[in-house]
């Protein structure tokens, strides 16, 4: 213990915990400041078809720009956020925000077909009783269709969880799209898939990092793709960062995926531009190769 390694270390230990403790405050603080003064901003990542590179929609992901720390990534204030309950004011924000760029996206018919906007939620989110009804709302204020949207929640959001379970039915009853982020990093995973009403499996990315090399991580995407194609599921590879994984992906029919290969997540202008373009994977054998897109 601190205590064994002499005096002069105690005092040292504790006066740098009161000043992390002191930080944690402050950025909260900060946090709490952060939607006021517009310094949260929304960025997209496509998701693209394989095959074709051709958009299928994109990932809404939150990002705060800290007037002195500069940019802030979200897995480093998105847990303090879930601490506070800053998430549910935060949450409701970006949900807006998608809904209104998705739904101007999908009215100029950018897609020419439906598009997908995916909104990523955290557990704290889901149990929150009005989360359903910010949901209904947020589509019937930006006319977007509930189709259109996909809430993606991860196996430890929702995990023996009966009010995050309800939410997702009535989500799903809005028609809106479920995704399981993050899909195999969890213990749950499977008996998630007999309890909640999925739409959407996304491989996470740490199956994907070695997957030309190291064979088991090909065995667990291609048992991925063999159970939701057999359960009805979409099912969208993340992380995807080279030509040979998304060749390799694709040989084990993986239709949609998301990653750096791609395209970064990028602001909504320039997300409105890739619509129009194809995003190719290189792999030699993407339509969108041969096409010249
Ligand atoms: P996620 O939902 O799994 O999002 C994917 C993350 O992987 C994003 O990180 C994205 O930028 C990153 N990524 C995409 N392609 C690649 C790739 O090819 N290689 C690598 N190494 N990374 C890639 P980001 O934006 O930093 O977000 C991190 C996490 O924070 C998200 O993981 C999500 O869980 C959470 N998050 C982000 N925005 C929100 C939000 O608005 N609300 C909530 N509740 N959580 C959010
Ligand atoms: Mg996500
Ligand atoms: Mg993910
Ligand atoms: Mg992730």
């Amino acid at each position: 213990a601190a205590k064994d390694r002499g005096k002069g270390h105690y005092v040292c230990y504790t006066a740098d915990m009161g000043q992390r403790i002191q930080d944690a405050a402050d950025l909260a603080t900060q946090l709490a400041a952060a939607v006021d003064n517009a310094e949260l901003s929304v960025v997209y990542q496509p998701i693209v078809r394989l095959g074709t590179g051709r958009l299928l929609g994109t990932e809404a992901l939150v990002r705060w720009r800290h007037p002195r720390r500069g940019l802030i990534s979200p897995a480093d204030f998105i847990p303090l956020a879930e601490e506070t309950g800053l998430i549910v004011p935060i949450g409701r924000w970006v949900l807006g925000e998608a809904c209104r760029r998705a739904a101007e996206w999908w009215r100029d018919q950018l897609a020419g077909h439906d598009l997908v906007m995916a909104v990523n939620v955290a557990g704290r989110q889901l149990r929150e009783p009005g989360f359903v009804a910010d949901v209904a709302a947020a589509l019937a204020e930006s006319g977007l269709p509930a189709r259109c949207l996909s809430i993606e929640v991860t196996e430890t959001a929702v995990f023996d969880d009966e009010r995050a379970i309800a939410a997702l039915h009535a989500l799903r009853d809005l028609g809106v799209m479920l995704a399981l982020d993050d899909f195999g990093t969890a213990s749950s995973s499977l008996g998630l898939l007999l309890t909640c009403p999925v739409t959407t499996l996304k491989l996470d990315r740490s199956f994907v990092e070695s997957i030309t090399t190291v064979a088991r991580q090909e065995a667990v995407a291609m048992a991925v793709i063999q159970m939701a194609n057999a359960l009805a599921l979409n099912a969208v590879a993340e992380g995807v960062e080279t030509v040979e994984q998304a060749a390799l992906l694709r040989g084990l029919g993986y239709r949609y995926a998301q990653g750096y290969l791609f395209s970064p997540p990028v602001p909504a202008d320039e997300a409105a531009k890739l619509w129009a373009g194809r995003q190719p994977c290189g792999c030699g054998r993407c339509d969108a190769d041969s096409s010249g897109g």
